[in-house]
């Protein structure tokens, strides 16, 4: 089976529970929603046609164990369940980043799904899949990527409607530019939020450059 591939490349984790570790990332070329803040719209077209097979072996060839499968939308491929399945049969620690608009029920459970519930600010909240929450559990996590104050409270709202802190780790993080990091931060030690709180390491070391 082929996948269409934008970059595989070796980093620091920027975020989420595994932030700071050498991660091998493999991003999805493709993506069905166009949210406001995407900092990865280079991803939308073009990648090369690649097999599962060669993807693993450019995986394991950088001789880490954390691998990341993002994109884009990688559940926009269909050959990306082979894809995370070889990768844990290969032994490695693999997530998977969505953004919670596509079905995750079909992700091998050996991968930690690592999804977004798209806030209002995103102009993709209506994408949202509420039916994937039924397919999260202790070792996933949920992500908020929150651009102000509404949004801050729209996130606050939904763990609170749906038990999300009782079924998974959440994650609240700062859109990069648009919300001042210490203001979140703020929010959250007010109301004693059970969240983690995180901003994307790769940003501060690196900036927008592609490939890290
Ligand atoms: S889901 Fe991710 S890749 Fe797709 S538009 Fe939104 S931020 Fe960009």
């Amino acid at each position: 089976m082929q996948l269409r591939i934008t970059e595989i490349f070796l980093s620091l984790q920027g975020e989420a529970r595994d932030v700071g570790r050498p991660t091998v990332f493999v991003r999805l070329t493709g993506c069905p929603l166009r949210c406001h803040y995407c900092d990865t719209a280079y991803a939308f077209s073009g990648g090369l046609a690649m097999p599962v097979d060669e993807v693993l072996a450019k995986v394991e060839a950088y001789g880490v164990r954390h691998v990341t499968v993002t994109g884009g939308e990688p559940l926009a491929q269909r050959a990306v369940l082979p894809l995370l399945a070889s990768l844990s049969d290969a032994g490695l620690a693999v997530s998977l980043e969505t953004s919670g608009a596509l079905d995750v029920s079909a992700v091998d459970p050996r991968v930690v799904k690592v999804m977004d519930l798209k806030c209002p600010d995103s102009g993709e909240a209506d994408r949202n899949r509420l039916e994937n929450l039924a397919s999260i559990g202790p070792q996933d996590q949920i992500k908020f990527v929150i651009a102000s104050r509404n949004d801050y409270i729209w996130s606050r709202e939904m763990m609170s409607e749906h038990g999300l802190a009782e079924r998974c780790e959440i994650l609240f993080s700062p859109v990069h530019g648009r919300l001042e990091p210490q203001a979140l931060a703020e929010w959250i030690l007010e109301d004693r939020l059970p969240v983690r709180f995180q901003i994307q390491l790769h940003k501060y070391l690196w900036g927008e450059e592609q490939g890290r």
